[in-house]
């Protein structure tokens, strides 16, 4: 234990004029922290990007950190916003992703595509107030919200595509969460919800004169955790997708059965419940990451986006006269932008505009519900392709010829999806 600042303090990463976001700037800052460490920067400090555009997205920056992209498709895809045939940019280390992804894709496709809707399209932040007890805890949340049409105001005083579209108060005690849920257009909205959430707060304890402190983040409203109230929706989109696939499809594709991957599925329900998992999903933050790598999403919320199931049952098939497989996935808080964050960043709107979603004034105005359609699609065709593999006893195969990287070694690789094409 240290109480106090040993003497020769280590020296504070240099900022340079303006904060350090020009070229310059960011390569004496890489030389500083190569020179104290010994580290190598060769690859870091090539950038193609404008490190200006890094302005309001990382501090003290160095260069950049590379992920390889790969692309899987094609993806049919029939939503309301995304309708038609994707290939998707997944940025990733994991060997045998794209190629699992692509398998999936390539399943859904020849079913005739991944039906998709959105339920709910929301953000939420949720402050607490402490008030003195338990009665002028419940005035003050009948006095919150019957006030709604103030509170939408004063929102609307600090952005113009953020709307107030519900205020629900919660009590523990003494305090009372103050459930504030927004719609938030293309942007993922944190920044643009905590500056109408603080004014809202410091109008609600201007007008309640009782109220002891608040604060404008509880946990309540778990962004960047998976926790169960997510379930519910509210904290992003709640998306679902699905597609019945027959039975000649699941095996050329899948090599599998319908019945095979239905009851491999619910063989996992009580590992699940065991675990004391949220939600049941197989593999749905790997698609998420690398999708959001891919296009600017703040990576950080899968841990919320991925709480998320996924269902596999047999159904019959009335036109094939057989048994089909019925998949889906439902994504209850789906966090996903093309306006705002990092999704102006190069590597990232020429991703969005593989997907279509860069259009507009801003570029992606108007294309966030597009975009989580093609999100939900294509964790489907995740969770397909991985309990395909499970079910047939191809996973550890399928891992050992793309997804190993033994140093010195270079495979050739079987193309588990070749046979699909
Ligand atoms: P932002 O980049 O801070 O702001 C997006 C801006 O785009 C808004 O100012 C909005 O202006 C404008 N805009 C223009 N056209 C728009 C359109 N069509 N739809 C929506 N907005 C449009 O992004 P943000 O989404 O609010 O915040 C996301 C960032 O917050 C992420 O980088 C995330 O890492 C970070 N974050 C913040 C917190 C926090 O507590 N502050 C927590 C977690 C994450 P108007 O607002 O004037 O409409």
């Amino acid at each position: 234990m240290h109480d106090r600042l040993p003497k020769d303090r280590p020296p504070l990463v240099p900022r340079y004029r303006n904060q350090g976001y020009d070229r310059e700037s960011v390569d004496l800052r890489r030389a500083w922290v190569a020179e104290r460490s010994g580290a190598n920067f060769d690859h870091v400090g090539r950038c193609s990007l404008d490190t200006e555009t890094f302005r309001g997205n990382a501090e003290n920056v160095i260069g950049t950190v590379q992920t390889p992209v790969g692309v899987a498709g094609p993806l049919q895809v029939c939503g309301e916003h995304a309708n038609g045939v994707f290939y998707v940019p997944l940025a990733t280390t994991e060997g045998a992703l794209v190629r699992s992804y692509e398998r999936g894709m390539v399943a859904l496709t020849r079913a005739g595509g991944a039906e998709v809707r959105i339920w709910l399209d929301r953000n939420r932040i949720t402050p607490v107030f402490t008030l003195p007890n338990v009665i002028a805890a419940r005035d003050f949340a009948r006095h919150a919200e019957s006030e709604m049409p103030r509170w939408r105001d004063v929102a609307a005083s600090t952005t113009q595509h953020g709307r107030l579209e519900g205020l629900t108060c919660v009590p523990a005690g003494r305090e009372v969460y103050v459930d504030l849920e927004f719609h938030t257009a293309d942007a993922h909205g944190m920044n643009m919800l905590s500056k109408a959430g603080d004014a809202i707060c410091r109008a609600l304890a201007a007008a309640v004169p009782d109220v002891v402190r608040w604060q404008i983040l509880s946990g309540y409203s778990a962004e960047k955790r998976a926790a169960g109230s997510l379930l519910r929706g509210g904290k992003g989109k709640k998306v679902t997708a699905g597609c019945r696939i027959p039975e000649r499809t699941v095996r050329a594709v899948l090599h599998s059965t319908p019945e095979d991957m239905a009851a491999m599925w619910h063989r996992t329900v009580v590992g699940h419940l065991a675990s004391g998992a949220i939600g049941h999903n197989g593999h749905v933050a790997n698609g998420l990451t690398a999708l959001f790598l891919a296009t600017g999403q703040d990576v950080a919320n899968v841990a919320n986006s991925s709480v998320a199931i996924t269902q596999l049952e047999v159904v019959f098939d009335e036109d094939e006269g057989r048994q089909a497989l019925w998949a889906s996935v439902t994504l209850p808080s789906l966090s996903v932008a093309t306006v705002g964050g990092g999704t102006g960043l190069g590597t990232s709107r020429e991703c969005l505009g593989l997907l279509g979603c860069a259009d507009g004034d801003p570029p992606g105005q108007g294309q966030a519900p597009k975009l989580a359609e093609i999100v939900a699609a294509t964790v489907l065709a995740g969770e397909l392709s991985m309990a395909a593999a499970i079910a047939s006893g191809e996973f550890v195969e399928a891992h050992e010829s793309y997804g190993r990287n033994r140093p010195g070694e270079s495979d050739a690789v079987r193309t588990e999806s070749d046979d699909a094409r």
